[in-house]
């Protein structure tokens, strides 16, 4: 029989704004990383959202996170412009997570704008585990905001990470 390796597909870059990372992003980056020979995450600076993380916190709390999760092959990435044309630079599949059906339309359309623009460039979706369906980091800020518990919401290292950001005021 073969090894699992032997099925994987090359590069993924898992793309979003990751602010800030949590369970449920992790999940996916895990699993993601079995599929694939090298993943990247990949951390946009500017989304039309307002952010409570900088790129580079962002960058270094996904990188803590992983770290605690003992993932192997996968590098932590920023960037800026559009994700169709970073993963096709890197010959790469983009991977989204979807959690549920709410997240489908806007995953497909973006899918397909991204097909529109690069043929090429394959986007694949992971089901999201249904532990972690409820999670959102628009909603983990929101749980911190209200002085509520994070355990098993986020890594530690993101608990902290938010408790100190919000001791110093909003965005
Ligand atoms: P965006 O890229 O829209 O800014 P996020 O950074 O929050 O969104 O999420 C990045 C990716 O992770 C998206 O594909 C999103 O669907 C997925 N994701 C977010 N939360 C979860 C979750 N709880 N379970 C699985 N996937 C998730």
């Amino acid at each position: 029989m073969d090894s699992p390796s032997a099925h994987r597909i090359g590069v993924g870059v898992y793309a979003g704004s990751f602010d800030p990372v949590h369970n449920g992003h992790l999940d996916i980056a895990r699993r993601a990383a079995r599929l694939f020979d090298r993943l990247i995450v990949a951390v946009y600076d500017r989304p039309s959202k307002s952010l409570l993380f900088s790129p580079e916190q962002r960058i270094d709390l996904f990188r803590a996170g992983l770290h605690a999760a003992g993932a192997q092959n996968v590098v932590v990435d920023g960037y800026s412009g559009l994700t169709v044309t970073y993963a096709r630079d890197r010959a790469a599949c983009i991977v989204r997570g979807l959690r549920a059906v709410t997240d489908f339309d806007y995953e497909v359309q973006m899918a397909q704008m991204n097909r529109h623009l690069e043929a090429d460039v394959e986007t694949v979706f992971l089901q999201g585990a249904l532990e972690y369906a409820f999670l959102s980091s628009t909603l983990v800020k929101d749980v911190a905001r209200g002085g509520a518990r994070l355990e098993g919401l986020v890594p530690p290292a993101v608990a902290d990470a938010l408790r100190t950001r919000l001791q110093q005021g909003r965005p």
